[in-house]
């Protein structure tokens, strides 16, 4: 989460009496009050009053003055311009927006004059409206999101929300009831949110702009957004609601402010429509470590895991299919047959991937050109991401011709279809463009010799004059006798002629050359042949660049003239990257193609948690499990010790879920899933370590959030709830809580818990089926075999595990005592029955209660020892005698 919006201090002096130059700057603040302005001043950006205090500070820079205001120095700190992007970058991740001021004429032309140069503010940088490659992550979206109200409908209040990424152009609107707009939140990750202060954004409050966000009524905002796109109505992109409207216009407004009154090139809003994809909240998103790991790294995540993506493209959008999966069946059966048609044709997805590899960021370079801010690369990648498109076009075009593989699927067909644009801006740009660019364009180099006669006339001038020049030098240490005469360019005085101290004397005299610099060791003169020469090379190197600035310019507007077909390329390239990445893991082995069903199936053999495994050392093997979720045994309750594979194997399956709705492969031999609408997971306070002190409370919050919005469709993973309170009020809401969503919410469910006693509720709710995690204890000491099996687990194993975890063997020894004494209490004394929770159970049926397991033969005999009776040497031969009892019994299994 980035840090919240800092302001800059809002004490602001005097205007009045201000200097010229000074007086544009108090405008500026004016006008962008929330922000910090970049003034230019030459080679930096200027930073004054409050603003460089703050920036200053922010950016570990020295705070000194220039001149002074209102009788008091004026406090000043700059940033030079060739290196701007990185403390801008610096700023904005420290939570400022940045205004630029830029100088909007040539300083020369007011020079000797007493007129400031005229400056504007050109853009407003703020965080969800970067363009700049260095302030942005490659690998994610950046996205500006606005929330407009609508009206009452029902009982729901919707929220029109849309959101776009103005460094790809992707643009989208959606109707959210406002009870799911937390979700929505959470899925989107919006880098800064627009809405108005009657809209609560919870969590993401720090992301709110500080803008005024009051949208335009519905008319006026769906005309706004038309005229943006030059359509006569908004039906053409789709269906609308007046609010979805409202928030799109509210977007593009504030891209304008952004972008001083310019738009950068934007697909059309497409609306999401309501029932697009998985509903998933934020705490299902961190529980499943879905792009961020609950450390914040990205390192041990679902991304990471299936990430075979090559371009950064491709990754953002693998990313954007994992946070939200589809729920219409059709359009992820579409995903799944194209990278299975790939999967069918090893050889061709082998020489797609090598056509696409490392080619360049295209909808990104898109924005940057159609917003004026392009550098040279930004051509160049234009350039090389077409080639790289039309290489795999190629490819495709003979695809399912010469019968060896079927037609390409639609999906794939469409990808095909975007990936030729442009043929013409194709060429031109090939044969436009130098082989290395510079990085900015007044280097100069940037047209290729040979594709324009003017430029390469006043390049050969220059280029001649200079070796004129390099011969004149020979010619004139000749003429004067001075054998060590140099020709030097001198950055105020041009082309002159240097001599050292002793030879000055032979130039002094000389009636054609000006002496014009004395030094202490030697002089420079010039004379009119020299600033003849200058002059000339001046006037070619000028020429030479306005030349290149026209031809650049006109490329920028050819490729801006055909920017849809080129992000439609960029989209295209992006979706064959992903299917081939998804085509990969699939090749990899023991990934499988789900069966996608409408039904509230959920099936899947040998399935296994893909970021636990691949976590694992090399030689212990993940261990795979089924999972069967039919209607008639839909809640699956899961007993077992810690450590036995409980939290995995909960997680494994709503990843399932998750990966099979986006239509990727699942880590499975096979899987069959019914359409899951809504899906939660939660983790008992215990278990999660992240959160701050009051976890029961956050428990339950969380536990209500899902009994209010679950349904039969949706999919539930519960980790042991009710973990962080007494055992008897955890148990009776861990009960309450399972019975709720087996009978009335009908969800389908995996129910983790320490509460073995429930897996006595099987006689009341006939769809519970008790699964626990095998367990097999082996010469005295505990296995896990992470293997989930149908049954209820007979002991907890926690001494075990203590001792497994190092706790010092006396202890160990002294809790195991305790336990044994504690069971045959338990056994003896006292029943279950008399918890008034059990009695319907008790008298129902009492199969399912498991009699306290016999104590092994080793443990019998160590509880009859008194350690501290024991000399060593029978110490010694008390041990001996153990191993004796335990290699006469076979390796008994703990339930
Ligand atoms: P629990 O929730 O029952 O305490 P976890 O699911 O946290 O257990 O798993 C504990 C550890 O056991 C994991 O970190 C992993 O190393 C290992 N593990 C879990 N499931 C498996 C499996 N199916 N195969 C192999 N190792 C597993
Ligand atoms: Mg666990």
């Amino acid at each position: 989460m980035t840090a919240a919006l800092s302001q800059p201090p809002t004490i602001m002096p005097n205007p009045t009496g201000a200097s010229p130059a000074l007086a544009q700057w108090f405008a500026a603040k004016a006008a962008h009050p929330d922000a910090l302005i970049f003034f230019r001043m030459g080679d930096f950006y200027e930073l004054f009053f409050g603003d460089a205090e703050a920036a200053a500070a922010a950016l570990a820079i020295a705070l000194t003055a220039r001149g002074s205001h209102d009788g008091a120095p004026v406090p000043m700190c700059g940033v030079p311009v060739a290196s701007a992007e990185s403390y801008l970058a610096r700023l904005i991740r420290a939570g400022f927006r940045v205004a630029i001021a830029e100088q909007m004429e040539d300083p020369r032309a007011k020079r000797g004059t007493k007129t400031p140069i005229d400056r504007a503010v050109v853009r407003l940088v703020t965080p969800g409206t970067l363009l700049e490659e260095g302030l942005l992550d490659a690998s994610r979206p950046n996205l500006l999101l606005a929330l407009a109200a609508g009206d009452e409908t029902r009982d729901d209040l919707l929220l029109g929300a849309a959101w776009l990424d103005i460094s790809t152009g992707d643009f989208r609107t959606s109707a959210v009831p406002s009870a799911d707009l937390p979700a929505l939140l959470a899925g989107l990750d919006p880098a800064e949110i627009l809405a108005a202060p009657g809209i609560a954004l919870g969590d993401w409050a720090a992301r709110r702009a500080p803008e005024d966000a009051a949208p335009p009524p519905p008319a006026a905002a769906r005309g706004a957004i038309a005229a943006s796109f030059a359509v006569a109505s908004l039906d053409a992109f789709g269906h609308f609601s007046d609010s979805e409207a409202m928030a799109a216009a509210l977007a593009l407004a504030y891209v304008r402010r952004t972008q001083a009154g310019a738009l950068p090139h934007l697909a059309p809003p497409a609306p999401q429509g309501q029932r697009g994809t998985m509903l998933i909240d934020a705490a299902t998103r961190a529980s499943l470590e879905i792009l961020r790991a609950r450390d914040g790294g990205t390192k041990h995540t679902l991304f990471a895991a299936v990430q075979r993506t090559a371009t950064a493209a491709g990754g953002r959008l693998l990313a954007e299919w994992l946070a939200a999966p589809l729920t219409d069946a059709a359009a992820i059966i579409a995903r799944q047959e194209s990278w299975a048609w790939l999967l069918a044709t090893p050889r061709l997805a082998e020489c797609l991937r090598s056509a696409i590899r490392g080619a360049p960021d295209l909808a990104r370079a898109l924005a940057r050109l159609s917003l004026g801010r392009a550098a040279p690369r930004d051509l160049a990648a234009v350039r090389d991401a077409l080639a790289a498109a039309r290489a795999a076009a190629t490819l495709l075009d003979e695809a399912g011709r010469d019968g060896e593989a079927a037609a390409l699927p639609p999906l794939l067909e469409t990808v095909h279809a975007a990936l030729r644009p442009a043929p013409d801006l194709a060429v031109r740009l090939a044969q436009a463009l130098a082989e290395s660019l510079p990085a900015r364009l007044e280097e100069g180099g940037v047209i290729a010799p040979g594709f324009d006669a003017a430029l390469d006339e006043a390049r050969r001038l220059r280029d001649e004059t200079r070796q004129v020049i390099a011969a004149l030098q020979h010619d004139l240490a000749a003429r004067y006798g001075v054998s060590g005469l140099k020709i030097r360019h001198h950055a105020q005085l041009g082309y002159v002629i240097e001599v050292t101290a002793a030879a000055v004397a032979k130039l002094t005299d000389h009636p054609d050359l000006i002496m014009r610099q004395g030094m202490a060791n030697g002089a420079r003169f010039t004379s009119s042949e020299l600033a003849d020469l200058d002059r000339r090379i001046n006037e070619a190197a000028a020429r030479a660049m306005a030349r290149e600035r026209e031809l650049f310019a006109a490329l920028v507007a050819e490729t801006c003239q055909v920017a849809e077909a080129l992000a439609a390329c960029a989209g295209a390239l992006a979706r064959l990257d992903v299917l081939l990445a998804a085509a990969a893991l699939a090749a990899g082995g023991g990934w499988c193609r789900p069966v996608i069903r409408e039904d509230s199936a959920f099936r899947v053999t040998a399935g296994r948690h893909p970021v636990v495994e691949a976590a694992l050392a090399s030689k212990a093997r993940f261990v795979p499990n089924d999972c069967d979720l039919s209607p008639e045994r839909r809640v699956l309750l899961l007993t077992g010790p810690n450590m036995a594979g409980k939290s995995t194997y909960l997680r494994q399956n709503a990843l399932a879920a998750i990966l099979a709705q986006a239509g990727l492969p699942v880590p499975a031999a096979s899987a069959e899933i019914g359409i899951v609408d809504k899906l939660f997971s939660r983790v008992g306070g215990a278990d999660d370590l992240a959160r701050g002190q009051s976890t029961f409370m956050v428990e339950m919050t969380e536990t209500a959030a899902i009994l209010r919005q679950a349904g039969p469709h949706s999919l539930i993973v519960i980790d042991e709830i009710g973990r962080g309170t007494a055992t008897l009020d955890g148990l009776a809401i861990a009960w309450a809580v399972l019975e709720a969503l087996h009978t009335e919410i009908r969800a389908r469910c995996i129910f983790a818990t320490h509460f073995h006693e429930l897996a006595r509720l099987t006689v009341e709710l006939p769809r519970l089926s008790p699964h626990t995690m095998r367990v097999v204890e082996h010469k005295g000491s505990v296995v896990f075999l992470h293997e989930v099996i149908a049954g209820v687990a007979g002991r907890s194993w926690g001494v075990h595990v203590a001792r497994l975890a190092g706790v010092p063997a006396a202890v160990v020894r002294r809790a195991g005592d305790v336990l044994a004494a504690l069971e045959r209490r338990a056994a003896g004394l006292t029943t279950d029955a008399e918890l008034p929770l059990f009695a319907a159970a008790e008298n129902a049926k009492t199969e399912t209660a498991q009699p306290p397991p016999p104590l092994s033969p080793v443990l019998s005999a160590l509880t009859a020892i008194d350690p501290d009776q024991l000399s060593p040497k029978e110490a010694l031969e008390t041990l001996y005698r153990m191993r004796e009892i335990l290699a006469d019994a076979a390796p008994s299994e703990g339930i």
